[in-house]
C-alpha cells in the first residue's frame, strides 16, 4: 500500500463511472489499493456486472470522508506524530521554530510518546499565535528588518536572543 501517496479526487469526474483500473490511474494509485477500497473499506461499486464500475461521486466523498477521519485534528499544544498516527504533545523545551521562507515556517519536536519526530508547517502570519501555543519564544521580525543572511530562527535556548 502506498501510504505516502494521497490520492488526489480532484482529477474524479464526479458524473463519470470507473473501472477500478480507470480509478486507480486518475488516482495515481494502485489497482489493488482501489480494490481494497471496494472490498474491505466500504467504497461503494457496481459488483453486479464485471467490469465493476465506480460512480466518480462516491469515490470523491469515499476519499474525502477516509482524510477527515485520519486528519485527526491537533489541539493546543499538539502536533502530529506519523508514527503514533495520532496528534501527540511535544517534548517541553526541545521544541524549534524554523522560518523557511518569509511567510511559511516549521515548528519541529520530538514526540513525548514515541521519540519520533514532529513536524507541523505553520504560517508565519500565525508565529505569535504558535509561539503562545507552544510556549516558545519566537522572534517575530517585520520583513522590512529580515536580514538573510541570518541564518533560520529557532528557540534554541544555546542561541541568544537578539534584541
Ligand atoms: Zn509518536
Amino acid at each position: 500500500m502506498i501510504r505516502n501517496r494521497r490520492a488526489d479526487w480532484r482529477r474524479i469526474k464526479g458524473k463519470l463511472s470507473y473501472t477500478i483500473d480507470e480509478a486507480a490511474h486518475a488516482l495515481g494509485t494502485h489497482r489493488n489499493t482501489v480494490r481494497h477500497w471496494v472490498k474491505k473499506v466500504g467504497l461503494p461499486a457496481m459488483t453486479e456486472a464485471r467490469p465493476h464500475l465506480i460512480l466518480g461521486g462516491d469515490l470523491v466523498a469515499f476519499l474525502r470522508a477516509r482524510r477527515t477521519a485520519r486528519k485527526r485534528r491537533c489541539g493546543p499544544g499538539e502536533l502530529y506524530c506519523l508514527r503514533c498516527r495520532a496528534p501527540r504533545r511535544p517534548v517541553p523545551g526541545l521544541l524549534e521554530y524554523r522560518a523557511l521562507t518569509s511567510t511559511r515556517a516549521r515548528i519541529v519536536g520530538i514526540c513525548s510518546t514515541c521519540e519520533a519526530i514532529l513536524h507541523r508547517f505553520v504560517s508565519t502570519h500565525r508565529a505569535a499565535a504558535v509561539a503562545t501555543e507552544f510556549n516558545l519564544q519566537i522572534e517575530v521580525r517585520h520583513e522590512s528588518l529580515a536580514d538573510s543572511a541570518l541564518p533560520s530562527l529557532n528557540c534554541d535556548s544555546s542561541t541568544p536572543a537578539t534584541t
